[in-house]
């Protein structure tokens, strides 16, 4: 039995079954505190650990937006959740070489991971919440940042819990699953009035739906592989399906403006993601074959160019990100 379903136990017995929620939000933050989760010998690879050219063309998207707000001296770059650091590096190489002297302020809860991205950017500031980020404009960005959060599902319109088993633990009810995610929408319009109020533009880039629909996409995944979801709790990472219809409405609901939801693969190629791994491959020939494999997994329809999606949201006196049109 892990320490966490220890704890987990203990808590049932006390309080009765826990919500999906209240499950999903201690495993993950048991999971995110104690470990770095990723690259190949860890639990999962994420985009920016893949290639430096996702880094860039954020970066790229951001600088751009910021040149035709009026490049605000002020203005800040933020990330939520940003791992090792990795995205934040590479975005802010390309920010930087664009003038953009700003700060750099992070969210994240993770002791572990805030001691990475010491490494990776030391000059960041670091938040417990997006609503102690600075009133400046902000250029932020979040990569598989919402679907760590922790979501509800319903069955028959009754919420579905977690309780003790011989064994180990079980849902209480199964069935058609809705899911809903209350923290995410949250999470989604304190972003927004973050825009709404100081100006400035995030770019939201998961894996998930353009459209609301029911279904079950909670998740779990360790080593590489799918898990069964309430096996070792606390050991494995937790994620569901972004519901970017969801999304949208949040930050439409705060006053923000959002761009249609698109695929990664698609704003990658439009950002110009290939002739970046043109000038990568002529530069570093012996890695030519390296990039080209990262740019057909980031961009490839069936490995993350579709499942992965970004939308931007921006204060309404700011201008649409590129890669959108
Ligand atoms: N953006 C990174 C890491 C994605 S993993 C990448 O693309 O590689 C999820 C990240 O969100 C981790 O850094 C984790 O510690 C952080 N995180 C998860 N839940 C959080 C919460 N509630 N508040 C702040 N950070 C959180």
């Amino acid at each position: 039995m892990t320490p966490l379903e220890r704890a987990l136990r203990e808590r049932i017995a006390a309080e009765g079954p826990l919500s999906v929620e209240t499950f999903m939000e201690a495993c993950n933050a048991y999971y995110y505190a104690t470990r770095d989760p990723f690259g190949a010998v860890g639990d999962f690879t994420t985009a920016p650990e893949m290639s430096q050219m996702f880094g860039e063309m954020v970066g790229a998207a951001l600088a751009d937006c910021w040149r035709r707000s009026g490049a605000p001296e002020y203005a800040a770059y933020a990330e939520l959740g940003p791992g090792r650091g990795t995205l934040a590096a590479d975005a802010l190489r390309v920010l930087r070489a664009g003038r953009f002297s700003g700060e750099v302020h992070f969210v994240e809860t993770s002791p572990v991971l805030r001691d990475a991205q010491k490494q990776a950017v030391p000059d960041a500031v670091w938040h417990e919440t997006i609503d102690n980020l600075p009133d400046r404009p902000l250029l932020l960005t979040a990569n598989e940042f919402l679907d760590a959060l922790p979501i509800r599902q319903h069955v028959a319109g009754t919420e579905r819990r977690v309780s003790g088993a011989a064994g180990g633990l079980a849902f209480d009810r199964d069935g058609e699953i809705v899911e809903t995610s209350p923290v995410r929408d949250g999470a989604v319009r304190a972003i927004a009035r973050k825009l709404v109020a100081n100006g400035g533009v995030a770019l939201l880039i998961d894996y998930g739906h353009s459209r609301s629909a029911p279904g079950d996409t909670l998740q779990a995944v360790r080593g590489h592989r799918f898990m069964p979801v309430l096996a070792d709790p606390g050991e494995q990472d937790l994620t569901s399906h972004v519901n970017f219809e969801a999304v949208a409405s949040s930050a439409q609901e705060a006053g923000a403006v959002v761009t249609p939801v698109i695929g990664q693969g698609e704003w990658l190629i439009r950002l110009g993601i290939e002739a970046r791994a043109q000038s990568l491959s002529r530069a570093n020939p012996d890695r030519a074959s390296d990039v080209q494999a990262a740019l057909e997994r980031l961009t490839g329809s069936t490995q993350m160019g579709e499942l992965f999606k970004v939308i931007a949201i921006h204060a309404p006196n700011w201008p649409t990100p590129g890669g959108f049109a």
